[in-house]
């Protein structure tokens, strides 16, 4: 397997907590691939890592070949990787369509963008992902003006502006209704499938990871605990014993 994401026994602490211990995992081109683990695991911390938020302690970290592990979110964001966040990080006061045009790419968007008319290419790209994501009737709405679920949706096609090829998702249905869930998971689906993009998901509920992942790495404390196929994870004892114990 040629990984298109290699993580090899990265670390990270933060004072005295072990937030990432020796952690190593691969992704292929292509794949949708599911992180789980309980709370303070340590699934955030190695999202943090690799989307280049903070630098490792030891390890490499590479995408598409290249080391990655030494640069910055914006760098390894025009290499095509990208980041969602647990809390959701849409601007409320600006609308759909301005949401989208501050996510097009750094190199010619950042916050200059809202100041300036949407390029026809922008608008069209913005429109076409919001339609994607089936925002489209509401793209002149205000973003705090969306439902919870809504919002995630915006945030997802943000996210499509930079035309990434790889995304890490994290807990993208966490507080969302059950209709919106089969919504967004048709959508990350149809990401993965029609646009080609990498899915790496951070996702506590196990139905949703069965439907969705074809492969699982569980963290426990900060280490790699399992790693396999959904069915083989969710019947796995020690991964079970995490959760329990964990609770
Ligand atoms: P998860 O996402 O699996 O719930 P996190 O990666 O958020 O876990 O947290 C793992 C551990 O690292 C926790 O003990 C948490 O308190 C700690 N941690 C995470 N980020 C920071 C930070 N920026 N500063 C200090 N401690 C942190
Ligand atoms: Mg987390």
């Amino acid at each position: 397997m040629t990984s298109l994401l290699q993580v090899r026994d990265a670390s990270k602490s933060f004072g005295g907590v072990v937030a990432n211990k020796g952690i190593s995992l691969d992704v292929a081109s292509g794949e949708i691939v599911g992180l789980i683990g309980p709370n303070g695991s340590g699934k955030t911390t190695l999202f943090n890592s690799i989307a280049g938020t903070h630098p490792i302690d030891a390890g490499s970290i590479r995408f598409a070949g290249e080391e990655i592990s030494n640069l910055r979110v914006p760098q390894i964001a025009r290499r095509g990787l990208l980041r969602t966040f647990q809390q959701t990080r849409i601007y409320g006061r600006m609308t759909c369509m301005q949401n989208m045009a501050i996510s097009a790419p750094h190199r010619d968007g950042g916050f200059a963008a809202i100041f300036r008319r949407f390029g026809p290419e922008t608008t069209e790209r913005a429109e076409s992902l919001l339609e994607f994501v089936g925002l489209y009737q509401k793209r002149k709405l205000r973003g705090g003006e969306l439902s919870f679920g809504q919002q995630k949706l915006l945030e997802f096609a943000m996210a499509l502006m930079n035309q990434p090829k790889m995304l890490l998702l994290d807990e993208p249905t966490a507080g969302i209704n059950p209709t919106l869930i089969n919504g967004l998971l048709d959508r990350l689906r149809r990401a993965n499938e029609e646009l080609g993009i990498t899915l790496l998901v951070i996702e506590h509920n196990m139905r949703v990871m069965m439907n969705l992942a074809s492969r699982i790495y569980c963290l426990a404390h900060g280490e790699l605990l399992a790693e396999g196929a959904p069915s083989d994870i969710q019947n796995d004892q020690r991964v079970i014993d995490a959760y329990l114990g964990a609770h």
